[in-house]
């Protein structure tokens, strides 16, 4: 019997933190990677106008005539937006500079905070059998990180572990509770994780501990370790799972893929209860 706590299509995730640096680009290419790996298919939104995504992936500059800024001004249809990775499962659809002007271009239009939800709905209605749409958003709560959470079900945190890592967390909280008040009711936090984690460090135990106390049950048990691997593996244009399958990165994005499936499960189960 179909679930009827979910609506039909994949689970759309915002990863998203308005600090930069901190590895949602990387998070969105390995666990999306990871989530391909164990079957699922997944479709990642590259929303940054760095298009960091696109190039970790091998989307070069001249494949991206369509990409995701395209995509939010109606320009294109979501199916010539969608691009095949490299990866099995894998799909993207890629951005560049372009879409570092999206920002202003899109203030004076009524439904600005719904282009990017409006654009998705296609992919259950064109029978695109995406799992998962993971959304690798920008450094900053702008325009587009709003779409992104308009658009999705869940935030996903990545949490750098480095000191000031919880700082700017109450102000993303706050803009995730009035985009839930307003435009997306039951937005949700899907979870924070940590990342670059070094256990000889004392400063990552510190954050990771400030972390669990201030977050509890939000925070992953699986902890990204900084590994010389998952830095490496862009420049090959390829997740680390392709890169180097045994490092110590590739085994912590697969645990937290499998934790995330879990996760989500569970709460299927809970809700349906
Ligand atoms: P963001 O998208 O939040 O700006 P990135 O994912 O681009 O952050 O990561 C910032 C930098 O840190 C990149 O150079 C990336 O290769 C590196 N990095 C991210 N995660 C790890 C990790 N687990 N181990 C080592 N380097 C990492
Ligand atoms: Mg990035």
């Amino acid at each position: 019997m179909s679930d009827p706590t979910r609506p039909k299509g994949p689970k759309i995730i915002a990863v998203t933190n308005q600090k930069g640096g901190v590895g949602k680009t990387t998070t969105t290419i390995n666990l999306g990677a990871a989530l391909a790996e164990i079957g699922k298919h997944v479709l990642l939104v590259d929303l940054d106008p760095q298009g960091n995504a696109s190039t970790g992936l091998g989307i070069d500059a001249e494949q991206r005539d369509v990409t995701s800024y395209e995509l939010l001004t109606g320009e294109a249809e979501l199916q010539d937006a969608i691009q095949k990775t490299e990866v099995d499962r894998l799909w993207i659809i890629p951005a560049n500079t372009d879409l570092s002007s999206a920002d202003i271009e899109l203030f004076s239009n009524e439904k600005r905070s719904f282009l990017l939800h409006d654009a998705l709905r296609q992919v259950a209605i064109d029978g695109w059998k995406f799992d998962y749409v993971l959304i690798d958003c920008p450094p900053s709560l702008n325009l587009l990180t709003v779409n992104a959470m308009v658009a999705a079900h869940s935030v996903l945190v990545p949490l750098q572990s480095e000191f000031f890592a919880l700082e700017g967390l109450s102000q993303l909280m706050l803009s995730v509770r009035e985009v839930r008040q307003t435009a997306n009711t039951s937005l949700r936090i899907e979870g924070v994780v940590m990342t670059m984690y070094d256990s000889r460090n004392n400063l990552s135990q510190m954050v990771e501990k400030d972390a669990r106390d201030n977050l509890g049950d939000l925070v992953f048990d699986t902890v990204i370790p900084r590994n010389v691997r998952v830095s490496e593996a862009p420049s090959y244009a390829l997740p680390v799972l392709e890169y180097d399958s045994n490092s110590r990165g590739s085994q912590a994005y697969r645990a937290m893929a499998k934790e995330l499936v879990k996760r989500n499960t569970k709460v299927k189960e809970t809700v349906g209860a």
